[in-house]
């Protein structure tokens, strides 16, 4: 099994059309056959052989592990992987995301020398065009943060960029961004390479499966679910289903015939944004391919197919992309194309890559969801996981990216499918300050919506529920609010200070119904005793106090921001933010002890909570004393009413002012 990966890999190391031949594929699946038997016992089993589940396997063998099953229904890399265009893009919205495309670039820089297979890395630099002032500031953004993370960058002149990529036509341009550092590679022979390096680190039986779906007698301890598209329904047919929220679309690139005097190997990769494509150097002619305003999801039903294809062409929905690129590079206007690349690609609810372990089944963890970055995240990612696996943690905060960061309602197809249709677009789009994704909005609403809406409520979501953003004044015009999209002071910002004022000086009611809230309740001390050993602050306390602490984890580091109220000797209420509510509840359950007279209870849509501000709390302190007594801090009273089967008072001292969550049943 051993020698078979090795085999494969020199095979294809040896052979010149190697580099071509993942994209001049053939239609007949070849997937190996055979006849290894699987091993009774492993310590990790990896699921899909592509740029992620190799890394993580790569990853996991220099941590020392050896006893790794890698099962790949089809050939290794010949997923998704086999079709990346192949650029390595350190430029993200995201620090993490940062660090992990630069880990990715230093590790398939080296990985030709540690492994002997060719990998095709090239250090090319990218060069992101600005159109637009607002595209300009989006790019010096990224440089300021590309420059924190130690990834050399710089603004550039229209001129330089002629300098630097003579045959582009930079007349409508107003900048750029210069990454000097980023590369381009062959993504199948990265795969190749890290699944081989793994396989010569260590004992690595790494089986090539025709079909995954056969019942396995294996001892499972960990397992990575690494396989794309995929992912999705394999989550879903576990014992106990796992939720991956990601759906695929298709993405298309061309191919050109090499130019007249063909492009050099090192020609910088250019995104341009505005126009939607990105282009590369591709054996002396280009490869170009785009984000379209109006994807085409696809396997909404389902994903079955072994193997994928170069799925079918289309080039009436190709054409404003090559329009694009003709107006970029007018010389292209004469030369061949040689064909167009279309195969799918997975995308998530929030334009972000899913890692991480399953909120339901402990030791399974996911790696998906790349939204077009796969290559690029592909090091760093399977790092993290890695990482995770055998410590526990990964190196670093990686809450942005983490799976418990959805809930299930996220996890509908339908959701996926008009939410990917917008997220596709969304990856060139200017991303202003307080941008809002429009699909999938009203999944979850506090029984006060209706009233907020009319009171001219513009809606923010989180974890899939809406909350009021700011309250737009009658004589204000809503659509041209809704315009308000840009780097500068947005028409929203003198309504959001006046209602700031108003907290300040007044007394305002704030809907915070989306805060997660659990009570924990025991016959004995468990409660109590499980509490005291998760939280940093003493929560032994009298009845109806609250305790504004801290969830914390073996390291010290927190995992979690809340508010803990005793409501009797044996029963706790948990306030946490909204979008912890899966994240906090794994957590909780990972550490409870198996103990029926110790019940952990999600009460979050149980409760409406409202928080009641009274600004300059000396002069506007309420006169009447059964007021007064309620506003005083960490203070919590459970009562029966007539319309409400129970109230929840408390006061915990998250901003200066005094004030008061109601929450109701
Ligand atoms: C056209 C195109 C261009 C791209 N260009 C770039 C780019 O320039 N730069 C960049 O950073 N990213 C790019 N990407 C994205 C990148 O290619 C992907 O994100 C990345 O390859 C995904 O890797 P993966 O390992 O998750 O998935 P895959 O490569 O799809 O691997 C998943 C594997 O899992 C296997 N599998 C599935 N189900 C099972 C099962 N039940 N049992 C066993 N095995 C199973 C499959 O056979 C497959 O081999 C591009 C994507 C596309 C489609």
């Amino acid at each position: 099994m051993f020698y078979r990966l090795l085999s494969i890999a020199r095979r294809r190391r040896t052979s010149p059309g190697w580099q071509n031949w993942s994209l001049a594929r053939s239609n007949t699946s070849t997937a190996e056959a055979h006849s290894i038997t699987l091993p009774a016992q492993a310590q990790v089993v990896i699921c899909g052989g592509g740029i992620m589940g190799t890394s993580v396997a790569y990853h996991l063998s220099k941590m020392g592990w050896t006893d790794i099953v890698l099962l790949e229904q089809g050939r290794l890399a010949a997923g998704s992987t086999r079709f990346c265009a192949g650029i390595l893009s350190t430029a993200r919205q995201l620090t993490i995301e940062q660090k992990m495309a630069d880990y990715s670039n230093r590790l398939y820089h080296q990985l030709e020398q540690e492994t002997g297979i060719q990998t095709g890395y090239i250090r090319t630099g990218s060069i992101f065009l600005a159109q637009t002032q607002d595209r300009l500031i989006s790019l010096k953004r990224i440089n300021s943060s590309l420059n924190v993370t130690g990834i050399p960058s710089e603004i550039i002149s229209p001129k330089k960029v002629a300098e630097l990529y003579p045959l582009l036509n930079v007349h409508d341009l107003v900048g750029a961004m210069h990454v000097p550092e980023d590369a381009v590679v062959s993504s199948a022979d990265v795969a190749l390479a890290l699944a081989s390096a793994a396989s010569q680190n260590v004992l690595l039986p790494i089986q090539i499966l025709e079909l995954i779906k056969k019942p396995l007698e294996i001892n499972f301890f960990s397992r990575g679910l690494t396989c794309s598209f995929w992912a999705y329904e394999l989550g879903l047919s576990n014992e106990k289903p796992v939720s991956i929220p990601l759906h695929a679309c298709e993405h298309f690139y061309l191919l050109t015939r090499p130019l007249e005097t063909p492009l050099q190997s090192n020609t910088p990769t250019i995104v341009d944004a505005d126009g939607r494509i990105y282009i590369r150097n591709w054996q002396g002619g280009i490869l170009s391919g785009g984000f379209e305003k109006n994807p085409k999801p696809i396997f909404t039903e389902g994903k079955n197919q072994l193997e994928i294809q170069n799925l079918q062409e289309d080039w009436d929905h190709f054409e404003p992309l090559l329009s694009s690129l003709l107006r970029r590079m007018p010389e292209l206007e004469t030369l061949e194309i040689m064909k167009l690349v279309n195969c799918p690609e997975t995308f998530t609810p929030d334009m972000r890559c899913i890692m991480g372990e399953s909120p339901v089944v402990q030791g399974y963890f996911v790696l998906a969801g790349m939204n077009s970055a796969g290559l690029s995240f592909g090091g760093g990612a399977g790092k993290y996981l890695a990482e995770w696996m055998v410590h526990g943690y990964p190196s670093e905060n990686v809450w942005d990216l983490d799976l418990k960061r959805f809930g299930a309602l996220q996890s509908s197809r339908t959701f996926l499918r008009h939410r990917v249709m917008e997220v596709m677009p969304l990856i060139y789009d200017l991303k202003v300050p307080r941008w809002d994704f429009q699909t999938g909005r009203q999944l979850r609403t506090s029984p006060l919506y209706d009233r907020l809406d009319a009171q001219g409520a513009r809606w923010m979501e989180k974890h899939g529920f809406e909350r009021p953003k700011y309250f737009v004044p009658p004589d204000k015009d809503l659509l041209a609010l809704e315009q308000s999209k840009t780097f500068y002071k947005p028409d929203w910002f003198d309504i959001v200070e006046a209602e700031v004022k108003c907290c300040k000086e007044a007394v305002c009611v704030i809907d915070m119904s989306s805060f997660t809230k659990f009570e924990i309740t025991s016959t004995g001390d468990q409660a109590l005793e499980i509490l005291q050993y998760l939280f940093s602050n003493d929560l032994d306390v009298p009845v109806g106090h609250i305790v504004h602490t801290g969830m914390l984890n073996e390291g010290g580091g927190y995992e979690n921001d809340c508010s803990i109220a005793r409501l009797s000797k044996r029963s706790f209420f948990m306030i946490s933010p909204t979008d912890q509510q899966v994240h906090c509840w794994a957590w909780l359950k990972k550490h409870m002890p198996k103990d029926n007279n110790l019940l952990l209870e999600d009460v979050t849509w149980k409760y409406t909570g409202n928080r009641v501000l009274l600004g300059q709390p000396n002069e506007k302190k309420p006169t009447d004393p059964k007021v007064s007594s309620t506003f005083s801090f960490f203070w919590i009273l459970k009562s029966e009413c007539q319309s409400w089967s129970s109230v929840v008072e408390h006061l915990p001292s998250m901003c200066e002012a005094l004030g008061s969550i109601l929450s109701t049943s």
